[in-house]
């Protein structure tokens, strides 16, 4: 359910209703202030609420049910683009499309130094880096841990580049939110809803990654959880999804790309893609990111190594500074025509 406030709403009016939806009803809200209008969304079982009393309170234009799951993400719930700022770097809405990148994995201080020049030069605006990698056996690199944050932090820092990096498990949330400034919970990890709650908690951005067997109604859901813990600053991305039949024998997953307007339609939040994980191909980067950006994707994360082949992880799928400048070049132009289509 959402309340509508009047323009005019005081903010006693607004606490008025947020304290009765509370004690009335013990359940939570979330209050979205609005450019001329507050909207209070209720968290938990509404179906206790009387309408009409809720109605009739002093301030309030209208209340009216939500009809989709997840209500407070939700774009009937709140009609405009969220934008996230980081460290003066805007991702959602009309803004230009922006580009993370760095390596899979940071794998020392000198490569991580490394890449960070080479993929600011390039255009990039965010650096990337695991240092918790989630990895399907014991035997691979599991990553630097917290020295690799530090790197990472350094790195950032010297090229004037916001950073973000994986958080796999709820016991690593305040290390590395000391470190980076945006929150990745991996695909693995987007049906885990103590460390998405735990996360979004920090009060930094959280980059959700859709899980490659997840319908676009359960990733929702999970950034749902997130909004739930008062934190709307989530960056959604789709990163491909389990390919079928013998279709595993030429990606690693289907990039979902017609997931990435569907997602728009349904929520405000922006949405990014990650061609890399999302084909496992280095060849097939450059086309997927121009169709991702033409589908209207504000923006991709792309993993880049300055030799993929020594990489310790993903090196199949990373491509080298100079070809993401080729594909940062040509995606401004694209977002142009998408702009002037509109
Ligand atoms: C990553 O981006 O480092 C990663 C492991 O991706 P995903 O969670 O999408 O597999
Ligand atoms: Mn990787």
């Amino acid at each position: 359910m959402a309340v509508v406030m009047k323009p005019s709403a005081s903010d006693e009016d607004i606490e008025r209703v947020v304290k009765f939806v509370k004690e009335e009803y013990g359940l939570q809200v979330d209050v979205s202030r609005g450019e001329f209008q507050t909207l209070i969304g209720l968290i938990g079982d509404e179906d206790k609420v009387d309408f009409d009393r809720l109605a009739v309170l002093p301030g309030v234009e209208r209340a009216y049910r939500i009809t989709s799951p997840y209500r407070l993400v939700s774009r009937s719930f709140f009609p405009e683009d969220r934008i996230i700022e980081v460290k003066g770097v805007k991702i959602g809405g009309d803004n230009r499309p922006i580009f993370i990148a760095g390596p899979c994995a940071i794998e020392s201080k000198e490569q991580i130094f490394r890449i960070a020049r080479e993929v600011n030069e390039a255009g990039a605006n965010i650096l990337r880096g695991g240092a918790f990698k989630p990895r399907t056996s014991v035997h691979s690199f599991q990553g630097l841990g917290e020295e690799g944050l530090e790197y990472l932090a350094e790195a950032g820092e010297e090229y004037g580049m916001p950073t973000v990096s994986e958080v796999r498990s709820e016991k690593h949330v305040e290390t590395v939110a000391k470190y980076v400034d945006i929150l990745q919970i991996g695909a693995r990890n987007m049906y885990n809803q103590d460390l998405i709650e735990e996360a979004a908690k920090q009060k930094k951005p959280i980059l959700l990654k859709r899980n490659f067997g997840a319908s676009i109604e359960e990733f929702l859901l999970f950034a749902e959880r997130a909004a739930a813990q008062g934190n709307k600053d989530i960056i959604l991305c789709e990163r491909g999804i389990i390919p079928i039949g013998r279709g595993r024998q030429f990606t690693r997953y289907s990039l979902d790309l017609s997931a990435i307007p569907v997602i728009k339609r349904e929520t405000y939040l922006p949405i990014i893609a990650d061609p890399s994980h999302g084909t496992g191909r280095r060849d097939l980067i450059y086309p997927m990111s121009k169709a991702a950006i033409a589908a209207g994707a504000h923006g991709l994360m792309i993993e880049v190594h300055y030799s993929p082949n020594e990489a310790l992880s993903d090196g199949p799928q990373m491509i080298t500074p100079q070809e993401l400048k080729k594909i940062i070049d040509v995606c401004k132009k694209i977002y142009m025509l998408n702009f002037s289509d509109a």
